[in-house]
């Protein structure tokens, strides 16, 4: 007999987690038969060695971890942005004109954002999917063959089990073998950039100042971190970013030391180095018959503003409210209405905020003297502008436009 579930998340990471705690975690009123299945085993996910990378989490992402019943968990390992400053930076100078400065009075007196290591909130979103006894898993075994039927959609694993789901969610990453299978083609390109991630331990202070300085390769992250320590995103062309990477520990650090500057004393590199190709991906279709994408598997965007996991946690809480909705009616919860619904409230969002992202990465990876001096100009002028700011502000904090339910702290 092959087994049945409401909801099959294919995609244990971030944003299949995300999905499956908001249809059928301990908060969730009406929880729904979730099944998660991934080809890796999320036990292993909340070690640095697996993702060293650590996550801005906007204000309205908190509300949601509120609702869901982990920020008790999560806020205690969080750094607060308490201010955000952007330079200009010149190769291999120490003077970077400070363009754009976001200090709390800007964020409304509270922080725009939160630091959080990505092993926390892998292991938080884990902890709380196992803690219902609505949500089961299938892990280590991939998922082989997909069948979209009208009525009923059908997965079978390489192990050659099978089940059966009114919806299958796609959160299986940017290449994404559900979308493949549905025939929905990516539009976009990669970069000739890849992103080193490493975390530092500095000897002074940062007093939660993150810092983004654009450089000709691309920007270069100092993002805080609890203690002294920062998270830092260090682009550049992939096979600088190669060459980099491999380098001694010694030249490695003289190579960071150039580009980090001295403001925050003596460095020392503390975790291990990862290196992520990046690109721009928007998915043409984020949903096909029996079938929704979230996370990378919709849209893959530049980390300049850190918005990728953000942007995955508004498709997970749009998603859980659209489906919750339908179930709560006694209406299919994988129908065409809900698949409707979904991509009207995500699609355009979603190729507004990367062709943001694409444009700001073009605008300062360039070295054009000219070009240099008209966008300077316009930042600087931003800057000065209380409002035009507090506007920036309330969009990076992810509190403009139509908020599902959960990134409000509504419960579904
Ligand atoms: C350098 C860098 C810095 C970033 N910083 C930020 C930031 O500050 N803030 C932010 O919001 N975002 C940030 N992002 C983006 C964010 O990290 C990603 O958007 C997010 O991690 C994507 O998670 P996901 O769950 O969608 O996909 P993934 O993490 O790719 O997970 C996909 C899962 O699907 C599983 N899978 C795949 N195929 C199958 C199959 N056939 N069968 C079963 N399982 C399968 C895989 O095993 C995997 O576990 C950053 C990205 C980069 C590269």
């Amino acid at each position: 007999m092959v087994n049945r579930f409401d909801v099959i998340v294919i995609g244990a990471a971030l944003n299949g987690l995300a999905v499956a705690v908001a249809l059928a975690g301990p908060s969730a009123r009406r929880p729904l038969g979730v099944l998660v299945v991934d080809a890796k085993d999320p036990e292993t996910f909340a070690s640095s060695q697996f993702d060293g990378r650590a996550s801005a989490i906007s204000a309205s992402a908190r509300r949601m971890f509120e609702a869901l019943g982990i920020w008790q968990e999560l806020g205690a390992l969080a750094q607060p942005m308490n201010e955000i400053i952007v330079t200009d930076a010149r190769p291999g100078g120490e003077s970077r004109p400070v363009l754009l400065n976001f200090g709390e009075t800007d964020m409304g007196g509270r922080p725009t954002a939160h630091m959080i290591e990505n092993r926390h909130l892998y292991a938080a979103l884990y902890r709380a999917a196992r803690q219902s006894s609505y949500i089961s898993f299938v892990t280590g075994s991939a998922v082989a063959s997909y069948g979209f039927g009208p009525g009923l959609a059908e997965i079978r694993l390489v192990s050659d089990m099978a089940y059966r789901t009114s919806l299958i969610v796609a959160a299986d990453g940017r290449n994404s073998p559900a979308r493949e299978a549905a025939g929905i083609a990516m539009v976009g390109w990669a970069y000739d950039q890849a992103g080193i991630v490493v975390t530092v331990e500095h000897e002074l202070p940062h007093h939660g100042r993150a810092e983004e300085h654009f450089t000709p390769s691309g920007p270069f992250a100092i993002l805080p971190l609890p203690g002294n320590r920062s998270s830092l995103v260090w682009t550049e062309k992939r096979a600088d970013a190669e060459r980099i990477v491999a380098l001694p520990d010694n030249e490695f650090l003289v190579e960071l030391q150039e580009r980090f500057g001295s403001h925050l004393g003596a460095i020392a590199v503390v975790s291990s180095r990862h290196s992520y190709p990046l690109a721009l991906f928007v998915a043409r279709e984020f949903v096909a018959p029996r079938l929704a994408l979230v996370g990378d598997a919709a849209h893959v965007l530049h980390p300049l503003a850190g918005l990728g996991f953000n942007l995955g946690l508004r498709d997970a809480a749009a998603l859980a409210e659209c489906i919750a909705d339908a179930a709560a009616l006694g209406l299919d919860p994988g129908g065409t209405a809900v698949l409707q619904r979904y991509t009207a409230w995500r699609r355009f969002d979603t190729v507004a905020t990367a062709a943001a992202m694409d444009g700001l990465n073009r605008l300062f990876g360039n070295d054009n003297p000219i070009l240099r001096l008209f966008r300077d100009a316009g930042l600087m002028a931003v800057n000065r502008l209380p409002k035009l700011k507090s506007y920036f502000a309330i969009e990076a904090a992810g509190q403009s436009g139509d908020l599902p339910k959960l990134l409000r702290g509504e419960l579904l």
